[in-house]
């Protein structure tokens, strides 16, 4: 009885002593945070200055070196660690022009990995596709592709976004323009599945029967973005156009005009590069062998800067390491900081680290990533882990409500299986959650487009995120328990009829875009 009320009296003081130290501090991680925030010049310096970070590029590794560089400047050491093999490609001019029936610049992109064309380029007359009653009628269409450009996009009916219509069309025309859509997406479709091919395995037919370009126009619903992917060819030129001239094109086309296009696409083979993760580590002083892991992918698509996919996860966690190395620079547990590469080819970076560092994921305290867009967190789920309510809601509790009150959590959650770099942690059964984000139109204009640029962050909503990343991180190293991995029982999945199981770890590409 007097051994339990001295332990009761001497539990809190510790809680009292506790909270009076953890009160300072986020006060601490909120003042620097606002009054000497770096995350202009950390965006500045990653997405102008360096460019996007399409895996296998210079940019990319120059982007890794320049993330070393930073955190030495900020007393905190981080190394590169080459995980795999990648095609190794450098992006050079792309110029495409219409040349008949008369001049005109085109808004036009090469596809990643794509070869070069030379500085002399490829001039030729557009195909269209017409309609195939079966994979018999493609082959035997096939031959009239040789010699020419082949477009392999649908005419889109609209290049307004469909907010743009409800604001201004009649209810009937907004409407007739919708279902006129979709049946012109489901003949498309069907077309396409006539053939025998996919739409993304089609381009390689095309080559093969003597085209000698491919271009798309992949809009991505909203004014002047498209999506800026990979050409899945070998030798011929594949480029994006813009929805705008992509539908002047189609139309000359299919009114007869002699219409012929000229694409300049100059990049660079640079063959087999090595691949890294950078990974920075503030050690711990009371269980190093125990890891708060901030998580952000560090590559891009390039067909803007990978702003907001994942610039901005990426100097969230740059900028919170910097703001902890400061206010709280003896951390209990080590602080590890994981900027992973080719998450936008299936998380290999992230899988590649849970694979090579199984004793590192053994001691997980928690992982927060953070990689979909500019906003402000609004969600956080606990991913299926049994007592994430506990431990989440304690380090919750020191966050002063500027920073949580739009956060709508889920406990205990379900696992997830993708998306991001926190899934390859959870699959492996260490408590890895995500920051998740407001979108801010992220789905139809920043992500994997053309206008994913400086331009689109929002930094106050990043500054946000920086200073509740840095304080969940601090409360995460300082909790006096370990956190728990017992996973929930998960629920009957709707679509198998079965009873929800536990995704398993996958093994990462390690050699991407070479013949194997
Ligand atoms: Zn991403």
């Amino acid at each position: 009885m007097k051994k339990g009320l001295l332990a009761s009296i001497c539990l809190l003081f510790t809680i009292i002593g506790f909270s009076q130290t953890t009160k300072e501090i986020v006060d601490a991680i909120e003042k620097e945070g606002i009054e000497n925030s770096q995350l202009e010049q950390l965006a500045y310096e990653l997405l102008d200055l360096n460019g996007p970070r399409l895996v296998g590029t210079p940019e990319m590794k120059s982007a890794h070196d320049w993330a070393i560089s930073t955190y030495k400047k900020w007393g905190i050491s981080a190394e590169n660690q080459q995980w795999g093999t990648w095609k190794g490609w450098q992006r050079g001019i792309t110029h495409v022009d219409m040349v008949s029936p008369r001049v005109a610049s085109l808004h036009a992109t090469q596809l990643a990995w794509n070869p070069s064309t030379g500085k002399k380029g490829v001039t030729a007359s557009l195909i269209t596709l017409p309609s195939f009653s079966d994979s018999l009628a493609f082959v035997k269409w096939l031959p009239n592709v040789k010699g020419k450009i082949v477009m392999v996009s649908m005419l889109q009916p609209t290049g307004r976004p469909n907010e743009n219509w409800e604001e201004y069309a009649t209810k009937e025309s907004f409407e007739k323009m919708k279902t006129e859509r979709d049946s012109l997406e489901k003949i498309w479709r069907q077309n396409i599945s006539n053939t025998g091919y996919t739409s993304r395995s089609i381009n390689a037919a095309f080559e093969k029967a003597g085209a000698v370009g491919i271009v798309q126009s992949r809009w991505s619903e909203g004014f002047g973005a498209n999506k800026i992917f990979s050409a899945g060819t070998e030798k011929i030129p594949a480029v994006d156009i813009s929805l705008e001239d992509y539908g002047m094109l189609y139309r000359l086309v299919e009114h007869g005009a002699d219409t012929k296009i000229k694409i300049v696409a100059e990049s660079e083979d640079l063959g087999v590069v090595p691949t890294f993760n950078t990974i920075a580590t503030i050690p711990g002083t009371e269980f190093p062998d125990e890891y708060v892991i901030l998580s952000a992918h560090f590559d891009s698509w390039d067909g803007g800067t990978g702003a907001t996919d994942n610039g901005t996860g990426t100097i969230t966690m740059l900028e919170a390491a910097r703001i902890l190395k400061k206010v709280y620079p003896n951390p209990k547990r080590t602080i590890l900081i994981g900027h992973w590469g080719s998450e936008e080819q299936g998380l290999n970076g992230s899988r590649s680290f849970v694979e090579d560092h199984p004793e590192i994921v053994a001691g997980v305290q928690a992982v927060f990533n953070q990689d979909n867009g500019t906003g402000r967190v609004v969600r956080l789920s606990g991913q299926g882990f049994l007592h994430a309510y506990d431990y989440l809601g304690r380090w919750l509790e020191a966050v002063p409500e500027t920073y949580k009150n739009e956060i709508e959590t889920t406990f205990p959650g379900s696992p997830g299986r993708g998306g991001s770099d926190y899934a390859s942690f959870v699959a492996a059964g260490a408590p890895a959650f995500s920051l998740s984000s407001l979108s801010w139109d992220y789905w139809n204009y920043t992500w994997h487009t053309n206008l994913d640029t400086y331009d689109k962050i929002v930094f106050d909503d990043v500054r946000n995120n920086a200073i509740l990343t840095a304080i969940l991180t601090y409360m995460a190293c300082e909790d006096p328990e370990k956190t728990s991995r017992e996973k929930a029982v998960l629920g009957i999945n709707p679509r198998s009829g079965k009873k929800g199981e536990w995704p398993t770890p996958r093994s990462p590409q390690r050699k991407g875009g070479q013949d194997e």
